[in-house]
C-alpha cells in the first residue's frame, strides 16, 4: 500500500476469563482465548475486511480497536493524520477521550442501535455533545450537513427511529458515526441484519462517504459477497488468530490458506457453467479454552502433515503483499471463486 499508515496492530490478544475451572479444579481459571496474537495494518482511505465464521474473533478485533473492551496484550497504535503516533492498547477511559472522535463505530443491527427514546437529530448529535465538540448551533449545523449527506431529510431529524425502515435507520446509524468527522471506522456486520434488496445502498453510502470524506474503515463480516465488493484487503481469521492476509481481489483468485479456500467454496458465482460444490468442513470448530496443538486448523484441514500437529504455523510473507499462516502453503494450488481448477498439491517441495 502506497498510502500513509493509519492503524498498526501488534501481538493483540484478547482473553475472557470463564468463571469456574473445569472439573471441579479448585483455585485454576480457564480462558477463552478470543483473540491471540493477531497484527495488522490499516492504510489511510483503504478499506480492510475482517472474514471468518462465527466464534473466530473478528468482533473483537473490531471492539479492542476502538478500545471499547480492553485488550489482554499487544499494541494498538494509531497515526491520526497531524498527530503523533498514539498506542491505545493502555490508556485509561479519560486518557483515551481526546481520541474518541477519530475512532467511532458503525453497529450490525440498526433496530436496537438506536434509542427509541431519543428523535434522529438527538441521535446523530450524541457523540458530538457527550464529546464537547461545539457549541449547540456548531452541533445543529453539524447534524444538518451530515444527515444530509447520508441522505436523510431536515423532516427526518425531528422523528424518533421507530417511524423509519431497515435501511434508513442504518442511514441515521452511519450519520451518528460519521457525525465527529472520525478518520477510522469499523463496520461490524453493517448490512446483515438488513434486506437483500437494501444492502447495496448501504454499502454504496459506506463506500461514496468514504471517498468523500477519506475515511478508513475496518469491515466485519461473515458475508464474502460484501468482502469482494467494497474491501481493498481482506483478513481471514481461524478461531482468534489471523490465517491469511492480502489483496482481496488476489485471495478470490487464489487463496493460500486452506481454511479460505473453504470459506470462497461456499460463495456461488453468477455463472451456470460453472460448478458449485462447497466444501464442508469436516469436525466441529474447536473450542477455544483449549484449542488444538500446532495449527489450529490442523483438525479439519486435508493437507494436515505430521509438522502442522505439534507446530504453529506464524503468519508470513508468502508473494508480495501477501501472508499466510500455513506450513505448506508454497506446495499448495488452491482454488479461488471461479472454481475453475482443481486444488491439491504442487508437488514443489
Ligand atoms: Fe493445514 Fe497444516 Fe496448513 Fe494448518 S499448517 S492449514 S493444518 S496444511
Amino acid at each position: 500500500m502506497s498510502d500513509p499508515l493509519l492503524l498498526d496492530v501488534r501481538d493483540l490478544s484478547v482473553h475472557f476469563p470463564v468463571r469456574q475451572g473445569r472439573q471441579g479444579r479448585r483455585g485454576t481459571q480457564d480462558v477463552i482465548r478470543a483473540v491471540d496474537g493477531v497484527d495488522f495494518q490499516v492504510y489511510r482511505a483503504e478499506t480492510l475486511g475482517l472474514v471468518g465464521e462465527s466464534g473466530s474473533g473478528k468482533t473483537t478485533v473490531g471492539r479492542a480497536v476502538l478500545r471499547a473492551l480492553a485488550p489482554t496484550g499487544g499494541a494498538i497504535v494509531y497515526h491520526f493524520p497531524g498527530e503523533p503516533a498514539v498506542d491505545v492498547a493502555t490508556l485509561d477511559k479519560r486518557a483515551l477521550r481526546p481520541f474518541r472522535r477519530n475512532m467511532q463505530m458503525v453497529f450490525q443491527d440498526p433496530y436496537s442501535s438506536l434509542n427509541p427514546r431519543m428523535t434522529v437529530r438527538d441521535i446523530i448529535a450524541e457523540p458530538l455533545e457527550a464529546l464537547k465538540l461545539g457549541t449547540r448551533a456548531e452541533i445543529d449545523a453539524r447534524v444538518q450537513e451530515i444527515a444530509r449527506a447520508c441522505r436523510l431529510s431536515p423532516d427526518h431529524l425531528r422523528r424518533f427511529p421507530h417511524a423509519f425502515s431497515g435501511g434508513q435507520r442504518q442511514r441515521i446509524g452511519i450519520a451518528r458515526a460519521l457525525a465527529s468527522n472520525p478518520a477510522f471506522v469499523v463496520c461490524d456486520e453493517p448490512v446483515s441484519a438488513l434486506d437483500v434488496s437494501i444492502r447495496a445502498e448501504i454499502l454504496n453510502l459506506l463506500q461514496d462517504m468514504q471517498d468523500q470524506l477519506g475515511l478508513t474503515y475496518l469491515l466485519v463480516s461473515h458475508d464474502l459477497s460484501v468482502i469482494e465488493h467494497v474491501t481493498h484487503r481482506m483478513a481471514v481469521m481461524y478461531l482468534g488468530r489471523l490465517v491469511e492476509l492480502a489483496p482481496t481481489k488476489r485471495v478470490f483468485q487464489q487463496p493460500l490458506h486452506p481454511y479460505t479456500e473453504t470459506l470462497l467454496s461456499a460463495v456461488p458465482v453468477a455463472d451456470p457453467e460453472v460448478p458449485f460444490h462447497p466444501t464442508l468442513l469436516s469436525g466441529e470448530l474447536p473450542n477455544p479454552i483449549n484449542p488444538p496443538s500446532g495449527c489450529a486448523f490442523h483438525t479439519r484441514c486435508p493437507y494436515v502433515e505430521e509438522v502442522c500437529i505439534t507446530t504453529r504455523p506464524e503468519l508470513r510473507p508468502l508473494a508480495p503483499g501477501r501472508m499466510v499462516a500455513c506450513h505448506v502453503a508454497h506446495q499448495l494450488q488452491l482454488r479461488g471463486v471461479d472454481g475453475g481448477m482443481d486444488s491439491g498439491r504442487t508437488g514443489q517441495p
